[in-house]
């Protein structure tokens, strides 16, 4: 398969999952997580037609970022845990920043976006799981951090970001994404612009759709196998 047929087959099955749910096929965008992979995949990626990208980390971010900076139209979002060292370059490298889990980073992105005039969407990644390895903020830390960042003027929290335990069976990240949805439906009331769901990767991305996904991160379904595991 090609990067373009896979492209496209994900679309169908973002289609048909929308369908089973009831939903537009409009409210659901297709991330592509290019992390690990090399440039030529993402002009690959980019030349079938798809614009948003993922990638996880900074300093990685910074290499490939010279080969694309000629891609005006691509969105590239950081989705990987970010040290508070590297916050004025995800600032300016990134259009947004998808796993933003503590005061601290928010406070950081701010200062470093304003500092670039620039206004930057961010997401609050939660952690819902036990996992030791899981990053994120705990879920009833949220309402906290919320009201914390809403006075911040350089940085905009527009929804939330998850990520399940894996697994083989899709239906056991279900409930994860049940509650990621549970929590948004709650906190929109008090911060209206919390509206985004980015929530389902390869495996079980058409069980996040019929729960309430906004944004799919894709990595293996359109690129292939990851060589090298991402240091995250
Ligand atoms: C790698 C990664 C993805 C994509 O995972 P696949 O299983 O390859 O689709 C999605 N989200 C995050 C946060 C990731 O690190």
């Amino acid at each position: 398969m090609t990067i373009a047929g896979n492209l496209e087959h994900l679309q169908q099955q973002i289609h048909e999952a929308c369908r089973r749910a009831n939903r537009s096929d409009s409210k659901v965008a297709l991330m592509a997580v290019s992390k690990v992979h090399p440039v030529e995949v993402i002009l690959e990626a980019y030349a079938a037609g798809q614009r948003l990208f993922g990638e996880n980390r900074v300093q990685e971010f910074q290499e490939k970022y010279q080969h694309l900076a000629a891609l005006n139209d691509a969105q590239f979002h950081l989705i990987g845990p970010l040290q508070s060292n590297k916050t004025a370059r995800a600032a300016e490298l990134f259009h947004a920043i998808d796993a933003v889990d503590s005061l601290k980073i928010a406070q950081r992105l701010d200062a470093a976006a304003k500092a670039l005039g620039k206004k930057l969407p961010i997401l609050v990644e939660v952690k819902l799981s036990h996992e030791e390895s899981k990053h994120g903020l705990d879920p009833a830390e949220l309402p906290t951090l919320l009201a914390a960042i809403e006075p911040l003027e350089s940085i905009l929290a527009v929804g939330l970001m998850t990520v399940p335990p894996w697994s083989e069976d899709a239906e056991l990240a279900r409930p994860y994404f049940r509650e990621l949805r549970r929590l948004r439906d709650q906190s929109v009331t008090s911060f209206p612009k919390l509206t985004q769901l980015s929530m389902g990767m390869s495996n079980d991305f058409q069980v996040a759709i019929e729960e309430g996904s906004t944004c799919v991160r894709v990595g293996t379904s359109i690129f292939g196998k990851r060589i090298m595991a991402s240091a995250g």
